[in-house]
């Protein structure tokens, strides 16, 4: 990040903090054994195991039993979904519900498994990427093993009903996995009060390191193994735990928890500030719910632009943002979480995403705000397609 001095692509992942990172140290050349071992270093290296676990646990508000270390997110997605999938499996069950706007981690499961021959119902989402209860409830079917709905999206920052949607399923007898990547350090999660039987976190999306999450399963929910080997984690993912990286997570996630309040108060203040000084631009729309949302995220649609040279341009103004339109693979079709919510191709393609931290000032909201609007103006100058809405030729979508 040579010349980025703003960093406002958070929800890709966060820089760690000092914290995480001396939480880490001692464990790369002090006590550096394998846990399995029977010796006193490794029987130090999994009394500290151990230690990240309950502390883990106290944060989500489960048991430490409960806790299986993953390499990140997309491992515990992937874990938590084939599990239900294998228990529903056995009982004849082989229906899974989710949403349209999930991560691909999620997405792509599910995919697989429709291959395999389940049967999987992706509901829709309102213009504000919600996902109602009822909506969950009136879906599920007597052969319905697991619903998986994402906590918050990470591209639009929408928080869904995660608390009646553990309870619809609860009553209705079915498991109910969360992806809570974007949620987890952020906003509040407690695993019990809000009956989630399944839920992955990724530590490098609240200040911790990257390759290392936490799939939380609730006891008696059996977990089927991705990873054959060892009996690390109770047989359930072998392999020799990457005990640096789950110390630093543990660190991490305790930091965040404990200023999670305060953090978000600042962000809410920040993401609002930077939310109504884009309004100010014309043509523009706020993606996600204005107030069930992320407290750092921030992403708008502005007609008549491309969102990957808007992206060129604020980097060479020092600022790291995202576009809905850039996923990993650098494909050119626009984010399936903006297409969801009813935003038409052309104007999915003109998205931003900005994603605060901690970190963020004032002074870098204000800084941001004068450079997309001068960004955005820039680039409609050289439109053809900006040429045409103005003279009437075409008519605007965005009002
Ligand atoms: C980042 C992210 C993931 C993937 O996590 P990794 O640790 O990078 O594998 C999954 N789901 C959501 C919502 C995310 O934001």
């Amino acid at each position: 990040m040579a010349n980025c001095t703003i960093y406002l692509d958070n929800a890709a992942t966060t820089k760690m903090s000092r914290t995480a990172i001396e939480a880490m140290l001692p464990y790369f050349d002090g006590v550096y054994g394998n846990p399995s071992s029977l010796h006193s270093a490794g029987q130090a290296a999994a009394e500290a195991l151990q230690n990240a676990r309950e502390r883990i646990a106290a944060c989500l508000g489960c048991t430490a039993r409960e806790i299986t270390f993953t390499s990140g997110g997309s491992e515990a997605d992937n874990q938590a979904i084939r599990s239900a999938a294998a228990l529903g499996a056995r009982q004849g069950k082989k229906r899974i519900i989710s949403t349209k706007i999930e991560h691909h981690a999620v997405l792509h499961t599910l995919k697989r498994l429709e291959q395999e021959g389940f049967s999987v119902t992706l509901l829709d989402v309102d213009e504000n990427g919600l996902v109602t209860p009822q909506q969950v409830e009136d879906a599920i079917t007597d052969d319905t093993c697991l619903v998986t709905v994402m906590y918050a999206n990470n591209e639009i920052g929408t928080i869904e009903p995660i608390t009646e949607i553990g309870a619809v399923c609860r009553r209705k007898g079915v498991l109910f996995h969360t992806d809570a990547v974007q949620a987890v350090g952020h906003v509040r999660v407690d695993v019990t009060a809000q009956k989630i039987d399944l839920l992955s976190l990724s530590a490098h999306k609240f200040h911790g390191p990257k390759g290392v999450g936490v799939l939380f399963a609730r006891k008696g929910v059996a977990l089927s193994n991705l990873i054959e080997g060892g009996a690390q984690e109770r047989g359930k993912r072998a392999g020799t735990e990457n005990l640096p990286a789950i110390m630093g997570m543990a660190a991490a996630l305790e930091e965040a928890c404990a200023s999670m309040a305060e953090n978000a108060k600042k962000l809410t203040a920040l993401r609002d500030k930077l939310i109504d000084g884009l309004f100010a631009i014309p043509h523009a729309v706020l993606n996600g719910d204005r107030e069930k949302r992320l407290p750092g995220n921030v992403n708008f649609c502005f007609e008549g632009i491309e969102g990957e040279s808007l992206l060129l341009l604020l980097d060479d103004k020092g600022i790291a943002a995202s576009s809905g339109s850039a996923c990993t693979s650098g494909s050119l079709d626009p984010s399936h979480v903006l297409l969801a919510i009813g935003r038409v191709h052309d104007v999915a393609h003109g998205s931003l995403r900005l994603t605060l931290s901690g970190e963020t000032t004032e002074e870098d909201v204000d800084y941001t705000v004068q450079a997309v609007r001068e960004v955005v103006s820039y680039l409609r100058g050289m439109s053809p397609v900006w040429r045409d809405l103005q003279s009437g030729k075409r008519e605007f979508i965005i009002k």
